[in-house]
This record gives structure tokens, sequence and C-alpha cells, in this order.
């Protein structure tokens, strides 16, 4: 806490100068009328167990971690809860006098910005590309919404045989398929499926025109197309299946929403964006279309 009564937090990362989270951050604390700052830290990997020490003396009250800490961090930790275990990744910090603690609030954040689609997935087929840290937090999350079976397609087979045997072994769902990247083999079950989530980097900035699935590949009319990008807000996979007349949704309302639950976390206050999602999620845009130039990272 500062003179004024002011308590602090930040984003940890490298790089970070594009990190969207302060400007995300500051606004919904001041919507919410909370006493905090939040700051953005280039921190590089060697310096990790120093800027932790050095931010907890600062009495810092929490922080998030972003690339490339997210996983190196977690044998600093005293304690790290139930989610961030099963993801294997750390997000959020949250200082305590006695031990710092560790949470993943991507899972959170992508239940959220399911909204009412979660009641859909209940006994129902998914569909994850990618298998790297934003892929456990998805299929973590769709287990807790009930989700009938889960099929990863990844380019390294092995990444996602791991990732499957983790988290069988934490959760007590094993309704799981892991396949290498295959668009044949994709396109002939896809028709079985509710969902379909990009949980890969392709076609994010600048690498604009890369998409997982090629131009030819046909969605199921009821199905959601939801890609974790936001930097394009909509990417190449978005923009086919929208003119094939599917229902998509890119990662800005996921980013939001793992913010809102670190808020909650280091606040204890309970936090509704509701009222003023729209104007959050205007200023979040403007901000990815004026550094469209430059990458930009989340702190989830
Ligand atoms: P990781 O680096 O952990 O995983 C990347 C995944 O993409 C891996 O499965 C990798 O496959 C795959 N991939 C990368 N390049 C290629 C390629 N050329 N061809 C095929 N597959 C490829 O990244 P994250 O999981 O952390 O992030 C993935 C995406 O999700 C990013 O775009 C990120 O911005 C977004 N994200 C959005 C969030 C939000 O709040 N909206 C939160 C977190 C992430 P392989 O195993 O073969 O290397």
């Amino acid at each position: 806490m500062d003179k004024a009564g002011v308590k602090m937090l930040g984003v940890i990362g490298d790089p970070i100068s594009h990190s969207l989270s302060p400007v995300m951050h500051q606004f919904i604390l001041s919507r919410e009328q909370l006493p905090y700052q939040y700051q953005a830290f280039r921190i590089k990997p060697a310096q990790l167990a120093v800027a932790l020490c050095s931010l907890k003396k600062q009495n810092f009250s929490g922080i998030n971690v972003t690339l490339p800490h997210k996983q190196a961090v977690i044998p600093l930790l005293d304690k790290i809860a139930t989610e961030a275990k099963a993801v294997g990744a750390v997000n959020t910090i949250l200082f305590q006098k006695h031990g710092i603690i560790g949470f993943n609030t991507d899972v959170k954040g992508f239940l959220n910005a399911l909204g009412d689609w979660k009641t859909n997935l209940r006994g129902e087929r998914a569909v994850v590309l990618g298998a790297g840290g934003s892929a456990r937090a998805v299929i973590y999350a769709l287990i807790q919404c009930g989700i009938g079976s889960i099929t990863i397609f990844n380019r390294t087979l092995k990444s996602a045989e791991t990732l499957v045997c983790q988290l069988q072994s934490c959760t007590a769902f094993d309704n799981f398929s892991a396949c290498r990247f295959d668009e044949k083999v994709l396109q002939e079950t896809i028709f079985d499926s509710t969902i379909i989530i990009n949980a890969t980097s392709l076609g994010l900035f600048p690498n604009i025109e890369q998409n997982p699935l090629s131009d030819q590949f046909r969605f199921p009319e009821s199905m959601l197309v939801f890609d974790l990008i936001y930097n394009p807000l909509e990417t190449s996979l978005l923009r086919n299946a929208k003119a094939q007349g599917v229902r998509i949704k890119n990662g800005l309302e996921m980013l939001i929403y793992q913010g809102v639950e670190s808020l909650k976390i280091w606040t204890g206050s309970d936090i509704d964006v509701h009222n003023y999602l729209e104007e959050l999620k205007l200023i979040l845009k403007q901000g990815i279309e004026r550094d469209g130039t430059t990458s930009l990272s989340h702190s989830g």
C-alpha cells in the first residue's frame, strides 16, 4: 500500500509493453471504485525469483503472470490452487503474509465467456485444436460443463497424448481422444460436435493469414466456433465460419473474464462487469486496432 492508501497490483512478463492488462484492470478498478493501481513490469526469466520477492516486499497485493513465466513460477510458490495444478500453469498470484498462492483464472474466464452456450454442452462432443497451455484450461473447463467427449487435434501428437494423460489423472473424466492434426479426419467427424475451439496460435497477429482449417472446411450449422485469439478480433477461421452462417466467438470476453477472476481473488470484491462490458470491449478493441501492428500479450 502506498502513502495514499492505494494498494498495488501488476503483471509480469517478457515482452509486456503492449499488454492490454493495465488498461483493462485499471478500467474495472475505477468502475468498481476499488483503491488499487495496476502496472506492467518487464521481467526476464533469470529475474523471476528476485522479482517475486521484491514485489511481495513492496506490499503488492497480487500480480498476473504472463509468458514466459506461467509454468516457471510454480516452484516459487507456497501453495497452488486446484485449477492451476490441473492446468499446470499459473496466471494469477496472491501475496499473503504467510505465503504466495498461485491460481489459474483462464478456466473460469473461458467458462464465463461461453455464457448460455454452457448449457448446450452437457453430454455433447467438443473438438479442441491445440494442446498447449490454453488448450489445457479449455479442456478442464469443458469437463466442468459436463461435456460428453473431447477430441484433441494437435500438430504434435505426443503433446496431445501427454495432456490427455495428465488431465485423466487429475479429473474423473476419461472420454478423450488425441489425434495428430488431419483436416480430412476432422471434416469426417465434425458433424457430431457441438463446439470447436481453436487453442492454437495459428491466425494470431502478425500471422493473420494463417488458419488451422482450409477455406473448404465445412462446419455443422448448429455449432459454436470459438477462437481464443483476440488479436485480430476476427481471425480467418472465424471469418470462414461466419460466412457459413455458424455462430462464432473470439477470445476477447475470455480475456476480460479471466481478468475479472484475478481481481476477485486480489480484492475479495464481487465484481460484475455486466453493466460496462460493452464499454470495456470497445476500449480494448480500440487498443487492439491501435497497436495492431505490434504484438499484444494477455495476462491470462
Ligand atoms: P502454447 O504455445 O502453449 O500452444 C500453442 C499451440 O499451437 C500448440 O498446440 C502448438 O502445437 C500449436 N501451434 C503453434 N504453431 C503451430 C503451427 N504452425 N501449426 C500447427 N499448430 C501450431 O500457446 P497458448 O496455449 O498459451 O496460446 C494459444 C492461443 O490462445 C494464442 O493465440 C493465445 O493468444 C490464445 N490465448 C487466449 C487467451 C484469452 O484470454 N483469450 C488466453 C490464453 C491464450 P504443437 O504442440 O505442435 O507445437
